[in-house]
């Protein structure tokens, strides 16, 4: 059984729905983001000359195939996003965006349904409080894939196709995969074809002149990735395993994501999205603006562009560590560092103007709750918890430029003990759960 709260915990309405409604705007910074190649370069540049085995790869692949076949916003693109906040001060604040590998929709949709049964059974109260609606979580999911699937097949006349997921050797999360690939077939009709990058490398294709891309020559319509997005992936036969991302990247099929949508996904985008003017480039409409900057929690840059504040900020963190999350261009849980470690590794590094790999982020303090949390089937324990929302949102652009998808999906909770820095559920940090309103 997948680490799981025992019942919901309560939220706040207004937060939910402020969260809620702003997958579409949020979809849309990253869509526009990730078509501004240039400025993605430029911003990146830094942390990818600290990190040249992972983020440095990205962005090079990235600059490598936009000069081979133009920018982004000429090839559709498709995204699974989740963006995760927290409560600070009542208000939500965003953790981060998560534009590869957004995990937990199908187990999502399913804890919804054990707490709604729960609280049935057992004839719960929460002072009056609801479960808001989660059911269409994964079919919304599913349904935005087939949505981009359809399209392939009607803009190159072709009948019939597979789509691949892209997954880790090993993975230890497949029955949330396995939720979606069911409902890609029992809802669409559409077969999925799990193989890792190694795999793919020898099994698949892109014709030299089309670039249609075949595996074992059957056409793939769609590539979803559910891995890529750690150096891990990419250590096992490292050439085979970029040149897999490399052909299918080039190809005609529609990326989920795109190494543009993984790119501006990143924490250090996060960062300089929030300086001045940062989302005011890629964004005209003032009231969406306000909103989305509503989110932003205390985001500073480390490395060489440090500015007057970020140097400050930093100066800060040397005092108080513990008001301080330090973040590198990684996914997947695991990676921060936090309070006395943030003044180890900036000491370690000879200052903060050596660490371009990182940025610096103000650390939230989520209201606690009590909580029942389940691991491998058993309490583990009870006590006061926090808790992180996720809302799930795709976006497909078709290569004409029309966004035929850009909705909400659904949400997640997560939930873990207080003073548990990390978070992830894959990771063994957080608990699966859901919310009352
Ligand atoms: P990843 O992409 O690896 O999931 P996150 O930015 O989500 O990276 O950080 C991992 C976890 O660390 C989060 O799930 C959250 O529990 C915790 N965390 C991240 N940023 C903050 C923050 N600013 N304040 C408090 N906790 C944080
Ligand atoms: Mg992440
Ligand atoms: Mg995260």
């Amino acid at each position: 059984m997948a680490p799981a709260s025992l019942l919901p915990q309560t939220y706040p309405k207004t937060q939910f729905e402020k969260a809620s409604s702003l997958a579409a705007p949020m979809n849309r910074l990253l869509d526009r983001v990730a078509s501004d190649g240039d400025w993605l370069t430029k911003v990146l540049e830094g942390s990818a000359a600290s990190d040249p085995d992972f983020t440095g790869r990205l962005l090079s692949l990235h600059n490598k195939i936009r000069k081979k076949t133009g920018p982004q916003s000429s090839k559709a693109r498709l995204g699974v996003i989740r963006s995760d906040y927290m409560l600070s001060n009542s208000v939500i604040k965003q953790i981060e965006l998560n534009t590869i590998a957004s995990s937990f929709g199908g187990l999502s949709t399913r804890i919804s349904k054990m707490h709604a049964y729960l609280i049935r059974r057992f004839d719960l109260d929460f002072e009056g409080r609801r479960q808001p609606e989660n059911d269409k979580l994964i079919d919304s999911l599913a349904e935005s894939l087939f949505v981009a699937h359809e399209d392939y097949l009607s803009k190159n006349g072709i009948e019939s196709a597979v789509i691949i997921f892209v997954v880790q050797e090993g993975e230890s999360n497949t029955s949330d995969q396995n939720i979606l690939e069911a409902a890609l077939y029992s809802n669409h009709g559409v077969r999925v074809e799990r193989r890792t990058l190694q795999q793919i490398f020898s099994e698949a294709k892109a014709d030299d002149y089309s670039k249609i891309l075949t595996l074992n020559g059957e056409d793939v319509s769609v590539c979803y990735f559910r891995s890529g997005y750690a150096p891990k992936d990419y250590e096992v036969e490292t050439d085979k395993a970029w040149k897999a991302r490399e052909t299918m990247e080039e190809s005609r099929s529609v990326m989920c994501p795109t190494l543009g949508y993984q790119l501006a996904g990143t924490k250090k985008v996060q960062q300089e999205l929030e300086r001045d003017g940062g989302v005011e480039r890629f964004c005209e409409d003032e009231e969406e603006i306000r909103r989305i900057r509503e989110v932003f929690a205390g985001l500073w840059a480390l490395g060489e562009g440090m500015t007057k504040e970020d140097k400050k900020a930093a100066a800060e963190a040397m005092v108080s560590p513990e008001k301080f999350v330090m973040k590198p261009q990684r996914e997947g849980g695991g990676y921060n560092f936090y309070g006395q470690q943030i003044k180890e590794k900036m000491e370690e590094a000879g200052g903060a103007e050596n660490l371009d790999e990182f940025i610096l982020m103000e650390r939230l303090e989520p209201p606690k709750q009590d909580a029942t949390l389940l691991r491998g089937g058993r309490v583990e324990g009870r006590g006061p918890s926090i808790s992180e929302l996720g809302i799930f949102a795709c976006i497909y652009v078709s290569e004409d430029g029309e966004e035929m998808v850009n909705d909400y999906s659904g949400y997640l909770l997560r939930t873990k003990f207080d003073g548990v820095d990390e978070g992830g559920v894959a990771s063994g940090f957080a608990t699966l759960s859901s919310i009352v309103l």
